[in-house]
This record gives structure tokens, C-alpha cells and sequence, in this order.
């Protein structure tokens, strides 16, 4: 995945659904083993890495980093740490994740970020936003494309898939479009303003529907 995508206000995010190790780190004086035990769950990672590529460096804002990531105990629980050193300005950034009880198996040829659970790390103006984005690299037809470019197209649109399948997540079962109180973070909230619309379950599955009805032409 490119890293040119546009950064959503994530800090935003972040204080909204658990609180990044900078964040607390500076606030606690350098040490970030007295961290609360409470960390915003990860449930692949698939979903943690997506949420660091949006993540702004506390340093200089950029967001590109290269992470490594650690299974750290955190209390009676597994936890998943990632740190890395941006490369712009050298200021160290450290993650922290609850891990669920149960794994989820990455699958083959197709791309996931959670079970059925709707996501604590992004919300759903943000999973649609990303969707948008990886169709968008997507051409019409795969005519021409020699074989690793198609695998990079599939997997877009495979991830374009996975994403709205995250955003139909947050729509109650009763209900029949994501709730306003959904959209936590400012860009999420900045989407659902702009096209409340696009948020019906109508909408989400007729895009889902699409996207996988095009997966099969590449
Ligand atoms: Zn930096």
C-alpha cells in the first residue's frame, strides 16, 4: 500500500478510542510500563497496521513509519506492541494493542480486518473513506496489466471490499443505516456530513455487491 494517502485527523480518533503509548508517555514522564491495562483493541493486524499508516507522528505530523510489532503481555491479557523510528524527524513511536482471545486466520485471496465486531481502532467514515481510496487505483479492466499489477489491483479491491464490509458493521441489526453516533472521529464525522446517504445499508451492500461482482473480473 502506498503511502500517499491523505491523512484523516486521527488524533481526533485516537482521543477518542484509547490513547496512543506517545500520547501517554509524555504525559506520564517516559515511562510506559504504568500504563492503564485498558488498550483499544486490534483484532487482526491487518486493522492494527491500517490504523499506524493513519496515525501522525507526534513530532512532525508525517505519518510514514516502519513498524515492527511485539506480542507484549499487558495485565492477565495478550497484547501486540509496535514501534518504529520516523524518519523524519527520529522521534520514537510506540502502539500498543489488546490482541482478542481468539485469532482470526488470515484467509487467502481475500482481505480482513475483524469478525463480526465493528471496529474500536476506526470508524466508519473512516473504513468508507479507505474503501473509496483503494477502488480508486483500480482500473476498469485488467487489459494490458501484466501479472503483478493485476495481484496489486485484486488486492485493492480486495481491501475496497474488506472496508466496506467494516462500515456495514456499525449498522445496528434492527437498523437500517450506520447511527449518527457512530462517527467518532473528525474525519469520520467530516464524511458523514458531507454524504449522510452513502450510510444507509441499502447503499453499503449495493457498493459491497459491486465491488465483489468486479473482484471476480480480476
Ligand atoms: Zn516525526
Amino acid at each position: 500500500m502506498k503511502s500517499t494517502l491523505t491523512q484523516p485527523a486521527s488524533e481526533d480518533n485516537m482521543n477518542a478510542r484509547g490513547e496512543s503509548l506517545e500520547g501517554r508517555r509524555g504525559r506520564l514522564g517516559g515511562s510506559f510500563e504504568a500504563v492503564p491495562t485498558v488498550l483499544p483493541l486490534a483484532r487482526t493486524n491487518a486493522e492494527a497496521r491500517l490504523f499506524l499508516q493513519l496515525q501522525p507522528c507526534s513530532g512532525c505530523g508525517k505519518s510514514k513509519c516502519v513498524f515492527r510489532s511485539a506480542v507484549v503481555t499487558v495485565g492477565d491479557d495478550l497484547g501486540s506492541r509496535y514501534t518504529g523510528v520516523c524518519p523524519q524527524c527520529g522521534v520514537e513511536r510506540i502502539y500498543e494493542f489488546r490482541i482478542p482471545a481468539e485469532v482470526l486466520q488470515p484467509q487467502v485471496n481475500s482481505v480482513q480486518f475483524g469478525a463480526d465486531d465493528p471496529s474500536q481502532l476506526l470508524d466508519p467514515g473512516v473504513w468508507l473513506w479507505y474503501s473509496d481510496i483503494c477502488a480508486q487505483k483500480v482500473p476498469e479492466s485488467p487489459a494490458g496489466l501484466g501479472e503483478a499489477e493485476r495481484r496489486a489491483c485484486r488486492h485493492a479491491l480486495a481491501t475496497a471490499l474488506a472496508a466496506v464490509e467494516e462500515t456495514l458493521k456499525f449498522i445496528p441489526v434492527s437498523a437500517t443505516a450506520v447511527p449518527a453516533s457512530a462517527f467518532i472521529s473528525l474525519d469520520g464525522r467530516t464524511a458523514y456530513r458531507r454524504e449522510p446517504g452513502r450510510f444507509s445499508r441499502a447503499r453499503l451492500e449495493a457498493v459491497r455487491g459491486h465491488y465483489a461482482e468486479q473482484l471476480t473480473a480480476w
